[in-house]
């Protein structure tokens, strides 16, 4: 077609005429994109047994859903893989930021698998909704980890109650060890209390500490010293070894000052890089030995029972919490009386007892 602009003034341009536009960039913007069903629990279950990585991962997406059927879901598949779970060796491996979690868990976890079998990281940071996304079990920080056929990466289920994510956590255990994944690793940031709800869940108690602090000692909270199985002195290379081997010293005299452990073995104490992958063997050496022995004295077993036990009780208090909380009569009453102790117009004890009260005389009707 002719256009104006074609005059002879113009000469040496030739300007075309558009083509006709669509009414939208994205004709499809608008419509939702259909959701895959979800799998019946059968093949859920049939899909983890056989080691399927997308159907556990859609059951561990199940775990850690907060609609309630999808929890009824995920109980029935986890009671179907119960059975099934057990055979592994759980490992929690705790430090601050920047000890060197993630650098080490990705060679600790390549020298695991140099024996076959199948490895699963997973992590508990309860702050993770704090920080938009997890930090922790992020695929990007083991990368070599992450191209490894034979291991699952899951980060921390997103923040809830500590006792909610470290429920979901355990029950992905369970999972996980249904698919076959014959070594767990649990992470956690060592700075709160979500140490004590990985010690609960693992055989195996691994502390990644630094040298050079200047407060070795003092920097740690003599809890989760005395939980540790194994404390491991991160980034002794270069100028960094004689620091290193002073922690250390300080560590295994410090270690002597406490009781004797429950299980009958004895903290060890040693050095590694991570980074530079010195004295990985050793470490592993270590862990190894630990499991022999308790195997061999019962108390293997005799943790996990108590720590079954001890999730039953956490379960039970986490749905009551749940049933109390989510009920929306309740959550009107709490703010008024809130209103009222705040105001000093009521005692907090009195205000409690208005609360709960209600809550026993109607909690049938729900
Ligand atoms: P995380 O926060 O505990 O997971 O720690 P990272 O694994 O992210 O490590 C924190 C920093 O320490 C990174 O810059 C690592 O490169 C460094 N790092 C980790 N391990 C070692 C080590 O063995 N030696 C040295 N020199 N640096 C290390």
């Amino acid at each position: 077609m002719e256009h104006p602009e074609n005059d002879k003034c113009y000469a040496g341009l030739s300007v075309n005429s558009g083509v006709a536009q669509p009414p939208s960039v994205n004709p499809y913007a608008g419509k939702r994109p259909r959701r895959k069903p979800l799998p019946t629990v059968p093949e859920m279950v049939e899909g983890i047994l056989r080691g399927d990585v997308t159907m556990l991962s859609r059951a561990v997406t199940l775990v850690e859903s907060l609609a309630p059927d999808h929890y009824a879901l995920a109980q029935e598949v986890i009671e179907k893989c119960l059975p099934h779970s057990g055979r592994s060796r759980r490992i929690g491996i705790t430090g601050v930021p920047g000890a060197g979690k993630s650098t080490s868990i990705d060679v600790f976890g390549l020298h695991v698998l140099r024996d076959g079998g199948k490895l699963a990281v997973l992590a508990i940071d309860p702050s993770s909704e704090r920080t938009k996304g997890s930090i922790l079990g992020d695929k990007t920080r083991m990368e070599k980890l992450s191209q490894h056929p034979d291991a699952f990466i899951r980060p921390s289920p997103s923040a809830g109650s500590l006792g909610g994510v470290a429920r979901k956590t355990r029950e992905t255990i369970v999972l996980c060890e249904a698919a076959g994944y014959n070594n767990i690793f649990v992470e956690t940031v060592g700075v709160g209390q979500s140490e004590t709800a990985v010690h609960s869940m693992v055989d195996f108690f691994l502390l990644i500490q630094l040298a050079g602090t200047g407060d070795e000692l003092q920097g740690i909270k003599r809890g989760i010293m005395e939980m540790a199985d194994g404390i491991v002195i991160n980034k002794a290379d270069g100028d960094n070894i004689g620091p290193a081997q002073l922690a250390q010293a300080q560590f295994r005299s410090a270690l002597h000052l406490f009781p004797p452990t429950e299980s009958g073995w004895k903290p060890e104490v040693l050095c590694y890089s991570g980074y530079y992958e010195l004295g990985i063997a050793e470490v592993w050496d270590m862990i190894d030995r630990y499991f022999d022995f308790v195997r061999a004295n019962g108390y293997f077993d005799e943790k996990r029972r108590r720590q079954a036990r001890f999730w039953m009780y956490e379960s039970i208090d986490e749905q009551l919490r749940k049933h109390f909380y989510d009920n929306p009569e309740v959550d009107a009453l709490l703010r008024d009386n809130e209103t009222e102790v705040l105001a000093n117009r009521r005692s907090s004890f009195a205000a409690a007892a208005k609360v709960l009260d209600y809550y026993f005389r109607n909690k049938n009707n729900r």
